[in-house]
């Protein structure tokens, strides 16, 4: 049991457990990612007596910026992957368990075997849950018929056999209604496969389909240039308002609704010889019934602060929050301290006062060697770190995805080194040249 003082509780709203609680935690954090991980080691070089519990149902950790390059074979797929134990910080207690239920009135969360634990602070990050069930036949099609998606580590090995089994034909893409995590890694597979099929002489026997199920190529116009450029360059054909529906694995056959400029919608057929899927993307159910949720199912949390709206005690960061930012790892990188800071200015009955921008980070991978890196905060803000124009492609930019990145990730933010190099709202041309 941990020493802090139940009255230190500010959530306003029952302070003891009216279910007893097996466990207790003074600080219990849900999910042990790249939030709950870089936050546990936040707190423990902050605060190191204070008692932290982290309930992770998973033996192992991935590295899922990394997926991109393991289904373009830059990267393996046990490049990407750690086991959990040994990232979780030495001092913090490890429930391999699964939250299923937030009781916040009582200060308590669920576990799926029935056990409950008590808390004084929470912080929720478990996540997204991919809805591979919404596309009819998906689930069946994966692994097989040219059917793949970068987003699962069961799958995205399968990517990089498409790409190279590849002899020409019909390719197709698929981005879902936003939100979804790393909003630009639809479209990064599909410049690789473009370009590693024009190395091996078949630009012309491709024809390369972009469905989306919006109307945007991506959701900050300053970076739409370059990356049109790049569709232009690959003689990609973007379908934009094309929802994928369903899939038949056997007959290579997609099915998408369409709708078009007045609104009204039609089913259309495609036939594909490789198929790069990205799933709908929604709140676990877990969280999406719980008193934590918003309306869309996200956990509830001032933007800034990253406190929940009515429970004091509960913060939330990464893919789950209910924030505007793009849904990165480098979203969490930020969002960590400023929930760290935050959550000991609530303990020590402080105010809080650090305040997250909504910075996100997109490396769009536009060809092998080449990087546009996209870094906004809220509101679309163009916000890069270093001084030269963004939407350029650049070697160097390649570089920090594929050396720098993977660095950084797993030996300073898993660490709790809150290493920054500052990004700030600079000015450019408006006019692109490629
Ligand atoms: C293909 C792809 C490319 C990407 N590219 C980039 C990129 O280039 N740059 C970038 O910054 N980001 C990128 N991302 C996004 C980035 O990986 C995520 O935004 C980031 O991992 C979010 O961290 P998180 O901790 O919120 O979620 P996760 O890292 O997904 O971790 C959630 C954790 O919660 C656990 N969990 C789930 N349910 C429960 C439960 N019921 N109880 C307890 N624990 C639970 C899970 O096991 C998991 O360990 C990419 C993602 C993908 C899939």
């Amino acid at each position: 049991m941990d020493t802090l003082p139940v009255k230190e509780i500010r959530s306003g709203r029952a302070e003891r457990p009216t279910q007893d609680a097996k466990e207790t935690a003074s600080i219990l954090i849900v999910g042990g990612g790249a939030a709950g991980i870089t936050v546990a080691a936040e707190l423990r070089r902050h605060r190191p007596d204070l008692s932290v519990t982290l309930v992770e149902p998973s033996e192992t950790h991935s590295y899922q910026p990394g997926w991109t390059l393991v289904g373009a074979g830059v990267f393996t797929l046990a490049e990407t992957i750690r086991r959990e134990e040994t990232l979780i910080p030495q001092g913090v207690a490890w429930i391999r368990g699964k939250v299923s239920a937030f009781f916040p009135d009582e200060n308590q969360v669920e576990l799926e075997d029935g056990r409950r634990v008590a808390y004084r602070y929470l912080v929720v990050c478990p996540g997204l849950k991919l809805d591979w069930d919404k596309i009819q036949g998906l689930r069946e099609a994966l692994g097989s018929n040219g059917v793949c998606s970068n987003y699962s580590a069961d799958t995205v090995e399968y990517t990089w056999r498409c790409l190279q089994d590849f002899q020409g034909g019909q390719a197709l893409f698929t981005q879902p209604a936003m939100p979804i995590k790393c909003a630009g890694a639809p479209q990064k597979i599909m410049y690789l496969a473009a370009d590693h099929w024009r190395r091996r002489g078949l630009s012309r026997k491709a024809e390369i389909e972009f469905c989306l199920a919006g109307d945007v190529l991506f959701g900050v116009p300053f970076f739409v240039p370059p990356l049109k450029a790049a569709v232009d360059e690959y003689g990609i054909h973007l379908r934009y308002k094309h929802n994928l529906k369903a899939v038949h694995g056997a007959s290579r056959t997609a099915y998408f609704t369409v709708t078009d400029g007045d609104g009204k919608t039609s089913e259309v057929e495609k036939r594909f010889d490789v198929m790069h899927v990205t799933p709908p993307q929604v709140a676990p159910d877990f969280v999406r019934s719980s008193p934590l949720a918003n309306a869309a199912g996200w956990i509830d949390v001032n933007a800034a602060t990253l406190q929940h709206t009515q429970y004091n005690n509960v913060f939330s960061l990464g893919d789950v929050a209910g924030t505007t930012n793009a849904k990165t790892a480098a979203a969490v990188r930020l969002q960590a301290p400023t929930v760290v800071k935050n959550l000991l200015s609530a303990i020590d009955g402080k105010p809080l006062e650090a305040a997250y921008d909504g910075y996100g980070s997109c490396p769009l991978t536009t060809a092998y060697g080449k990087v546009v890196l996209a870094e906004f905060t809220y509101g679309g803000k163009v916000t890069p770190t270093f001084p030269l124009d963004p939407r350029k492609p650049r070697r160097s930019a390649w570089l920090l995805k594929t050396k720098f990145l993977p660095f950084m990730y797993w030996k300073m933010m898993l660490r709790g080194s809150e290493f920054d190099v500052k990004h700030k709202e600079r000015r450019f041309a408006e006019a692109y040249r490629a």
